[in-house]
């Protein structure tokens, strides 16, 4: 089979991985001049910057099977347990850390013992997570539901909401903790916290994202076989007379049996050939919409940070990362860190002096040592479709691999993996695409 993969994100890399493994002709177009999509970085004076600061979890089994066919394994440690520390301004302070007793009573003890909440609130928490056990996250009515709401209906108070919950259902799901779909919240509540006492342990790269999976990627992707095209925007795909299709390039074309198209929603619509998919379908992505992420850059003269990250309440901060190493930075004494804010829809316009005004003070009622320390760099990266909007109603809203098409597949993170908007569902969809295709092998005229 010759195929052509359209888009060089994870899910892109995954397909086409699985592909040339299996003895396919591979060609891998990707617009942008390397791969890795949204897992990317670039060089500042020096420095590698990730655009987005990415971490993920121990329960990641599809994205840690595509980390160890990198050999990336070693760069991306997850924690020997889950571990988090959560400042407030003023210096309280608490850490939460799972024990070795099997799920869900590993978390028992640390939220037994959380400070920001009162004792009536620490005793109410079990609830939704009880009753979370009972909520099917496929079931059509789950995702018509606001997270915040079920929550409310389940004893957690404003309080409750903000201080706990919001703290991991915004990161993992880019969208203000009340307003997620239930159906996703419940993906990662049920797998994260009642699963598998290691399924929430955190791993974070310790390689700039570029080099773990854009650069291993094309390695990876060069000893297969396959050809990887970058700088290569494909503008239409066609269905081609004999069979097969036509991918069009502002400067040619290529002729392929079967095609992966892994874009995001908003520039897979358009390239979806007539009667591919119901046109309602294809309209309905534009649905989904886009929720931003936004990182907040900041170099200190000096350490101020002990941890190689921390979560924040009652502060506009939410996760903070000691990016110092991982960016290869060459100033002695000098710490770099990068707070990562997840529904930042506020923050996307919002001019660089105002940032900084906001979260210079921000991070020194967080961090004793910074009120003394001088700020030497500061910048933002934006990334204002970061992930699709995460509300109820998008699962609905999101295609499975397969089309009409025999031959066309659909892979992304927003496509319909179960999982949300992340580097394990893009890995997922990048595999069932793949799956897809090699089933339908017969049908798109390839002897199998
Ligand atoms: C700032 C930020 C922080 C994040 N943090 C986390 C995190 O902590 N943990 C986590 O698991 N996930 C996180 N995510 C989400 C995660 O990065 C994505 O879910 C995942 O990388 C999406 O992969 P993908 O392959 O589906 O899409 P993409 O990465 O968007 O890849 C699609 C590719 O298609 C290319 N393309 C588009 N149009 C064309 C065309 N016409 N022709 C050829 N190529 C085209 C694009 O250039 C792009 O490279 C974060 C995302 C961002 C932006």
């Amino acid at each position: 089979m010759r195929a052509v993969v359209v888009g060089g994100g994870l899910a892109g890399i995954t397909a086409a991985i699985a592909l040339a493994e299996t003895g396919h002709d591979v060609t891998l177009l990707e617009a942008r001049p390397r791969l890795g999509g949204a897992t990317c970085s670039f060089n500042r004076d020096g420095l590698v910057v990730d655009t987005g600061q990415h971490v993920f979890l121990g329960c990641c089994d599809a994205y840690r099977g595509l980390l160890d066919r990198l050999g990336m394994t070693a760069h991306a440690p997850v924690q020997d347990r889950f571990d988090v520390t959560v400042l407030a301004p003023g210096g309280k302070t608490a850490r939460l850390r799972r024990t070795a007793l099997p799920g869900p009573a590993h978390m028992l003890p640390a939220l037994a013992r959380y400070p920001f909440l009162t004792l009536a609130e620490r005793a109410r928490v079990s609830r939704p997570a009880l009753a979370m056990r009972f909520l099917d996250p496929a079931a059509p009515a789950t995702d018509t539901q606001r997270f915040g709401d079920w929550l409310a209906a389940h004893g957690q108070d404003e309080r409750s909401r903000r201080a706990l919950w919001d703290l991991f259902s915004v990161s993992a799901l880019n969208i203000a903790g009340d307003d997620a779909s239930l159906a996703l919240a419940a993906v990662v509540v049920k797998t994260g916290l009642l699963g598998k006492n290691n399924a929430a342990d955190i791993g974070v790269a310790a390689l700039p994202l570029g080099e773990l999976h854009g650069d291993a990627g094309a390695t990876l992707l060069a000893k297969l076989g396959a050809r990887v095209t970058t700088g290569a925007k494909v503008t239409a795909i066609e269905a081609a007379d004999g069979g097969g299709y036509r991918v069009v390039l502002a400067d040619g074309e290529l002729t392929a049996d079967a095609v992966v198209l892994a874009v995001p929603h908003e520039k897979a619509a358009p390239l979806m050939p007539p009667g591919a998919l119901p046109a309602e379908t294809v309209a309905g992505w534009a649905g989904l919409g886009a929720s931003p992420i936004v990182n907040v850059h900041v170099i200190y003269d000096r350490p101020v940070m002990d941890l190689p990250f921390v979560a924040a309440i009652d502060s506009p901060v939410q996760w903070v990362f000691d990016r110092t190493k991982i960016s290869g930075m060459d100033r002695p004494g000098h710490q770099y860190l990068a707070i990562s804010l997840s529904a930042a829809d506020q923050y996307a316009d919002t001019p660089v002096a105002e940032l900084q005004e906001q979260f210079v003070p921000a991070l020194a009622e967080l961090f004793p040592a910074a009120c003394d320390a001088t700020v030497t760099e500061f910048f933002v990266t934006r990334e204002r479709r970061a992930t699709f909007r995460q509300a109820p109603g998008s699962g609905a809203l999101r295609p499975k691999a397969a089309t009409a098409q025999p031959g066309l597949v659909l892979a992304g993170a927003w496509t319909d993996t179960g999982w949300p908007d992340t580097m394990e569902g893009a890995v997922r969809s990048g595999l069932a695409a793949a799956a897809q295709l090699k089933a339908s092998l017969t049908t798109i005229g390839v002897p199998k």
